[in-house]
């Protein structure tokens, strides 16, 4: 090969180098954050989908976090009209359920996200045989399905087997959520993650929630939240006066502040689409 040839590709060799190590990162890399550093692009859109007006305690903090980086929508499956407590003496029906919206509304405010969406299925529908059960639960699915469309989130979390304290609400709007989205095999969109404890979590709460967890080898999603983050939360809970005294308010608080690992962790439920031809 002539010396000059040599030299010509060396050059333009010097100049690829240059360009590839030298040039300065591209634009939008500039304009990321340390969560989009740390964890990709943030979502635009998250769903928590759950089935009473206070399930949202469980994941407070995550929801107050991504607030400011995300719309954050709650939705609410039933109306919460068997939510009777000793304290607040409210009988079920209308005026808990009237109540409950308006503590709902409350916890989103605190917490920072968008104003709750009411799917108004029956509270207890997880019950078996509890009114009209499948035309309620057929009604119900349409509503999710048709609210997902609506807000087309990036990102839905819900219960999962476990449902958090083992209600079969709870249960059952993990399930839903999870039928429709292999239903309609929106998998491509939306990231679907079940929140779940770990063993060690629960130990900080009172025996008698009956709490559930999955193992923490499976929970391979894990969101940090800030000393703020944890403060709207504590703010949130408390709107639900009709469901807890304050003593237990208190002392809730208490056992989360008591946690200062300040992290809750979540499973995204994946599917292999590859076909095959046996197990
Ligand atoms: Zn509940």
């Amino acid at each position: 090969m002539p010396l000059k040839m040599k030299t010509n590709k060396l050059i333009r060799l010097i100049i690829l180098l240059f360009l590839v190590v030298g040039c300065d990162p591209l634009p939008e890399q500039k304009n990321m954050d340390m969560e989009s550093l740390l964890n990709g692009k943030p979502p635009k859109t998250i769903m928590a989908i759950f089935a009473h007006p206070d399930d949202e305690t469980t994941i407070g903090p995550v929801l107050a976090k991504y607030a400011s980086i995300s719309d954050v929508h709650l939705v609410v499956a039933t109306d919460g009209s068997f939510g009777v407590t000793n304290h607040a003496k409210i009988p079920a029906g209308d005026s808990l359920i009237a109540i409950r919206k308006i503590e709902t509304e409350c916890a989103c405010r605190e917490l920072g996200i968008k104003p709750p969406h009411f799917l108004e299925a029956k509270d207890g529908l997880g019950l078996n045989g509890h009114n009209n059960f499948y035309d309620e639960v057929t009604q119900l699915k349409k509503r999710l399905a048709d609210k997902i469309i609506e807000l087309q989130p990036d990102v839905i979390l819900t219960f999962g087997p476990d449902g958090d304290t083992g209600h079969p609400d709870h249960r059952l709007i993990g399930l839903l959520t999870t039928e429709i989205l292999l239903r309609e095999s929106w998998f491509d969109k939306i990231d679907l993650y079940h929140f779940a404890w770990t063993k060690e979590q629960t130990t900080k709460f009172p025996k008698d929630w009956g709490l559930g967890w999955a193992h923490e080898k499976v929970l391979h999603t894990k969101i940090d939240f800030s000393a703020k983050d944890e403060q709207m939360a504590f703010a949130s809970l408390q709107c639900h006066q009709s469901q807890f005294t304050k003593q237990e308010m208190t002392d809730w608080i208490q056992a989360e502040k008591n946690d200062t690992t300040n992290v809750l962790y979540f499973r995204k439920f994946v599917v292999d689409t590859i076909r095959r031809n046996g197990f």
